[in-house]
């Protein structure tokens, strides 16, 4: 008899999802955490005062939410209760004298950007008139529903027949979708940049992605308990009331495998644990290679695992202040040219290089201001800021350890030339993420944000399954697997998970 029927490895967003619904469904549900804290990139801590987020800022897509607790039969606003957050961003370049904020509502946008160009604001409304259906279409069938193998997609087709015209979005690039409506550089340049939620620029993206800045005119949402990390607490909360366990300070080191049958989990400490099923909620690449190990592995499994590409990372900046920053929105950022963005990758990412404008070192990225939102997750009359830029792992003749002061201080004087000039002499509170710190916090190989890359050939059915197709009772959740990152999307990868394990376990 094993000890559980399902074990978890990884209490992020993704894992602590697929847990619940676990649990809801009858099934005795271990989640192990090797970290002190939940929630992975979706989380929060506490430093003088401060309360900073990890990494992730905001949601979207409140359907994958909705759709977690419907199927737990809660009521989500007893768990997570979201602020909206309006505008969806700010766009600032005090070198340039341009400052104009986006609204949620799509009329709204369209009135903003008539004051650039009123032929992109008429493209505006159209392109949302065309991609706002398709986005329904993916939301509601495509968004929870496995992808196992081709079949799985020839199933989903047939069944929603409106899947279809989203296809096509797979077949292109972001860059080639926005491209075709606007023309003004600063309005190409507010739909372009969101390619990099995926970890791409934006000729490199999938089309997929060319509609985040449309989901984002659904809403975009903090929640109200103790900054994102209220995220993770609700669904443990909810998990832990039906009986579930979390263990923290636990780390994975193995997953036991027996004649080809996942049978448990062994800890750091040699503790085993037994369970009829184990889901890996972590970075797929590191669960196959230093977890399962090449003897349980196929050849050609090994070369497919082993030849994918990890996702880029994102350094984070967290600064507590003594004043309220002349700031008008959560996320402020300033634009920069789409291709700027693709030279970025190939002339400076690919080569370990760090951006660089005119020769001086800038840090490209966006700003997020929680407290203006939430004013508890500061001491009174002071202020977080979070900065997430974008950078390689690997730096060309340099290291991240020897390099983290540098970067911070690079962080603060781009956004003082940029969008608020005096920053420097308000800081009381600074400190850092390197893509090293991530891994070595999270165990994120590579630091990379999202497991596994976001581009066409890593997606749907050429992303790690998530039930394994090599190992019996062994699944993937999180971000490695499908439908990929992003805190909603992990959810909907939970849903997925939780759903075939019930299948197959009966
Ligand atoms: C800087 C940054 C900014 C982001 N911004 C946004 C945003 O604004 N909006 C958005 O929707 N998404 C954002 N994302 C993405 C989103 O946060 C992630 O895709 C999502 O939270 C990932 O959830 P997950 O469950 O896959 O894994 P993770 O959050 O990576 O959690 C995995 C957990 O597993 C634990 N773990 C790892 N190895 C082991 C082991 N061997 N044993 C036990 N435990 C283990 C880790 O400690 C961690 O807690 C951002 C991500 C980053 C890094």
């Amino acid at each position: 008899m094993a000890d559980y029927d399902v074990i978890v490895i990884g209490a992020g967003v993704g894992g602590l999802s697929t847990a619940a619904l676990c649990q809801k469904a009858g099934m005795k549900t271990l989640v192990i955490e090797q970290s002190n804290r939940i929630g992975g990139c979706c989380s929060t801590f506490e430093a003088e005062g401060f309360h900073f987020d990890v990494g992730a800022s905001v949601v979207e897509a409140p359907q994958a939410f909705n759709e977690l607790f419907k199927r737990l039969e809660l009521n989500i606003d007893d768990y997570i209760p979201f602020y909206k957050v309006d505008p969806l961003y700010d766009y600032c370049d005090n070198t340039r004298g341009i400052r104009f904020a986006i609204p949620t509502s799509i009329e709204g946008t369209a009135e903003v950007i008539a004051q650039f160009s009123p032929e992109d604001a008429k493209a505006f409304i159209k392109f949302a008139k065309k991609y706002t259906p398709r986005i329904k279409a993916l939301m509601n069938h495509f968004f929870f529903a496995p992808s196992q193998g081709f079949t799985d997609i020839i199933r989903l087709v047939r069944k929603y027949p409106g899947v279809i015209q989203a296809l096509p979005m797979f077949l292109t690039t972001h860059q080639k979708i926005v491209a075709r409506y606007f023309k003004n550089p600063d309005v190409l340049a507010s739909m372009a940049f969101q390619s990099f939620y995926a970890g791409l620029p934006p000729d490199l993206c999938a089309g997929l992605y060319a509609i985040v800045g449309l989901v984002e005119h659904e809403g975009i949402f903090y929640p109200k308990n103790g900054g994102m990390i209220g995220i993770p607490n609700g669904i443990k909360k909810a998990f832990k009331e039906m009986g579930g366990e979390l263990r923290l300070n636990s780390r994975a080191v193995r997953v036991i495998v027996d004649r080809g049958i996942a049978r448990g989990v062994e800890l750091w400490d040699g503790t085993e644990i037994t369970s009829r099923n184990v889901v890996g909620a972590i970075n797929a690449k590191k669960l196959y290679i230093d977890m399962i190990g090449r003897e349980h592995i196929p050849w050609y499994v090994w070369r497919g695992i082993n030849s994918m590409k990890l996702s880029m990372p994102c350094p984070m900046v967290y600064l507590g202040i003594d004043y309220e920053p002349p700031l008008r929105a959560h996320h402020t950022l300033t634009l920069t040219d789409p291709r700027v963005m693709n030279d970025y990758w190939s002339e400076y990412y690919l080569k370990g290089k760090l951006y660089e404008k005119d020769g001086e070192p800038e840090v490209m990225g966006l700003i997020s201001w929680a407290s203006k939102i939430d004013p508890r997750l500061a001491p009174e009359g002071k202020h977080v800021i979070t900065h997430m830029g974008l950078a390689p792992y690997n730096l060309a003749g340099n290291d991240w350890d020897r390099h983290k002061q540098k970067w911070i201080d690079q962080a603060i004087k781009t956004i003082e030339k940029y969008i608020i000039p005096d920053l420097s002499k308000h800081v009381v509170y600074r400190d850092m993420a390197t893509p090293k710190d991530l891994e070595r916090m999270l165990l994120h190989p590579g630091g990379a944000v999202y497991g596994i890359q976001t581009d066409l050939s890593h997606m749907s059915v050429f992303r790690p399954a998530n039930k394994s197709k090599c190992i019996e009772n062994l699944y993937l959740a999180g971000a490695s697997t499908n439908p990929g990152g992003g805190v909603c999307t992990v959810i909907a990868g939970g849903i997925i998970t939780a759903s075939l394990i019930e299948k197959y376990s009966k």
